[in-house]
């Protein structure tokens, strides 16, 4: 029988997402939704140090603003028991050892290996230490930190992302599971929450793999299933180069102060690293019943903010004006209207851009007009027909300041857009002249006149 489906995002509240936390989260929840599975939100705050609440907050506004839901929510420092639980196992079945090294006699000991060229790995010399002198360097007043004692065999996975994964045994630490302080590290922490939350997949970034093999060992020894894992490759910036020091200026706060629609976001990412480009009008739940992990490659897929503007400007040129109703208006233009929404959304790249749309019908705006165009404009101030407007007023008038002027073409039509608009582009002339009425024309076009 096939499994039931549970996935988790699990950020860490020391900071903002970003991009890259934003793409695993988008690839959970779509795996997730697929299979109808569920998903659990965990925040892995056990660094209490660099954890706060104001981080926590923040990650779930932003999973909110992307369109991300949740079915189960869980914080690893509520779960200090479960921990400690899990730690008396391992010490009962002989899989944890008490190790007493500085960090800088660790630091030490990797670089003659190093030097020697060989692997970093821990050498395991505390399980030579006796009983009496364990009980001697704790009398000294030296508390252990512990360490998990690896099997001397391979570790084996097939992964969803990259296939079949060996690790040779000996070329892994035994990795620290406890702190000197008694407190869990992630790798522990993070296989007891995915055991005992019945996790059927983990899907990460591939900075993870080695991780994996380690837990894949910790979920046997605790008696837990083992998920199936899945390791996606990390983005890289537009030339090439890793993201990871620049994904602090990507976080979703500084993408959402930049315009950035979350469905352009989210359509973005879910395409990322597929041979399949993001459409405009690829929603969040549009992208579930097609959503595939082997479509991914093993490339490392480029994050390209360029791309990503020119999506979002995609995307709002179809947004209905349900999707943006509340937003105009929280942006003050007040009675933005379906009608006004549909006229200008396709001249926008960012939301805000409808404000000046806005203004151009309702408010005021910079005078754009050339000054050698000042009798033209007024020429065309003068056979602006009489209220009241309809659809058709804008045809009439053309032909008349046609007639009148004896211009045509560019240099009929760019003055006028110019002068009303202060824009060279932009909606249909036609649309706007009614919505911004004939007192506002007639400012635009003959000032003062
Ligand atoms: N809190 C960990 C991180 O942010 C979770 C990693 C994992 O998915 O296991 O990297």
């Amino acid at each position: 029988m096939p499994k039931d489906v549970k996935v988790r995002f699990a950020p860490s509240p020391t900071g903002r997402l970003h991009v890259g936390n934003a793409r695993v989260a988008v690839l959970n929840w779509l795996f997730a939704r697929r299979q109808r599975g569920e998903v659990l939100l965990r925040m892995d705050d056990t660094d209490r140090e660099r954890s706060t609440k104001e981080f926590e907050a923040a990650i779930i506004e932003d999973l909110r603003w992307l369109g991300i839901d949740w079915d189960d929510f869980v914080r690893q420092s509520a779960r200090q028991t479960r921990y400690d639980a899990a730690v008396e196992r391992l010490k009962k079945a002989g899989r944890l050892y008490p190790c007493f090294e500085t960090s800088e006699e660790l630091d030490l000991k990797r670089k003659i290996q190093l030097g020697r060229g060989r692997p970093p790995v821990y050498d395991r010399a505390a399980l030579d230490l006796s009983s009496e002198e364990q009980t001697a360097l704790m009398a000294e007043g030296r508390t252990p930190h512990w360490r998990f004692k690896l099997l001397d065999q391979p570790i084996e996975w097939t992964d969803l992302g990259r296939g079949p994964v060996r690790f040779e045994a000996g070329h892994l630490s035994d990795p620290v599971l406890v702190r000197e302080d008694g407190r869990p590290l992630y790798t522990l922490s993070s296989v007891v929450d995915d055991g005992e939350f019945f996790i059927s997949h983990v899907i990460r970034g591939e900075d993870h793999v080695a991780n994996t093999a380690v837990q894949i060992e910790l979920f046997r020894a605790l008696g837990y299933d083992v998920p199936d894992f899945a390791h996606l490759p990390l983005m890289v910036g537009a030339d090439g180069k890793q993201l990871s020091k620049r994904l602090g200026s990507l976080s979703l706060g500084d993408l959402k102060e930049k315009g950035v629609e979350p469905q352009a976001l989210t359509a973005y990412l879910a395409r990322l690293g597929t041979a399949t480009a993001p459409e405009g009008d690829d929603t969040l739940d549009g992208l579930v019943p097609g959503f595939d992990l082997a479509a991914f490659g093993r490339a490392a897929p480029r994050y390209d903010e360029g791309e990503l503007s020119h999506l979002n400007a995609k995307v709002l040129h179809r947004l209905p004006y349900s999707a943006v109703a509340e937003r105009l208006a929280a942006m003050g233009l007040d009675g933005a209207d379906e009608a006004f929404w549909l006229a200008v959304r396709e001249n926008c790249e960012r939301l805000w851009d409808a404000g000046h749309w806005w203004r151009v019908c309702h408010g005021t705006i910079e005078p754009a007009a050339a000054p050698e165009d000042a009798d033209f404009l007024a020429e065309a101030a003068r056979l602006l027909p009489e209220e009241p407007w309809d659809a058709d007023t804008y045809a009439a008038w053309i032909e008349r300041v046609k007639a009148g002027t004896g211009r045509k073409g560019k240099g009929l039509f760019m003055p006028l857009r110019l002068a009303l608009t202060a824009r060279p582009k932009g909606p249909e002339l036609g649309t706007l002249l009614p919505l911004m009425g004939r007192k506002r024309a007639l400012e635009r076009l003959a000032p003062g006149g």
